[in-house]
């Protein structure tokens, strides 16, 4: 993606109040990214563990989206789990079901105001997808015929879809 600065990224939020945006912390050394091999930006938010935020094109424009971590389940964080976005496999603990808010539904009905999907837990997903980031020990092993840039565009696709429901 195209290189964005600090006030690029706050201004792209599509779902979080002005405040919220100002307020978010986002990565340091935005300046010395690897732009071109991220096909979107994603990260948690230090100090604050149930939030996590990602910056992508989307239909000619950079949208940001504030996402929530959804409360673990009793008796999940065993096992293997996919990242419903890359479809990284990994241990348990490095998905996570995450929420937005989405645009312009302020008031309405919790269960129409978001759009949840499972994420990379790291928001790294095309740091997996490119081969740049390592799954962690315990992950299920996925041979796969697609090659990295077959991934990413399917990852892209579904990123894009993800984003249409936080939009529309
Ligand atoms: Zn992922």
């Amino acid at each position: 993606m195209r290189p964005l600065t600090e006030a690029e990224i706050r201004a792209s939020f599509v779902n979080c109040t002005k405040g919220e945006a100002s307020r978010a912390r986002l990565p340091r050394d935005l300046a010395e990214l690897d732009w071109a091999g991220l096909d979107f930006l994603g990260w948690r938010e230090p100090g604050a563990p149930d939030r996590g935020y990602l910056v992508a094109e989307f239909e000619g424009r950079t949208v940001g989206v504030a996402l929530r971590l959804a409360p673990q389940r009793p008796g999940a964080g065993r096992g293997g789990a996919m990242c419903s976005i890359c479809l990284t496999a990994h241990p348990a603990s490095g998905v996570a079901l995450m929420t937005a808010r989405r645009a312009g539904r302020g008031a309405a009905v919790e269960e129409y105001a978001s759009a949840g999907e499972y994420f990379c837990s790291d928001l790294a997903c095309p740091l997996y997808v490119r081969g740049r980031k390592r799954v962690a020990a315990g992950g299920a092993r996925m041979t796969e015929s697609l090659d990295a840039e077959q991934r990413a565009a399917r990852m892209r696709a579904n990123l894009a879809g993800f984003l249409g429901r936080v939009v529309r």
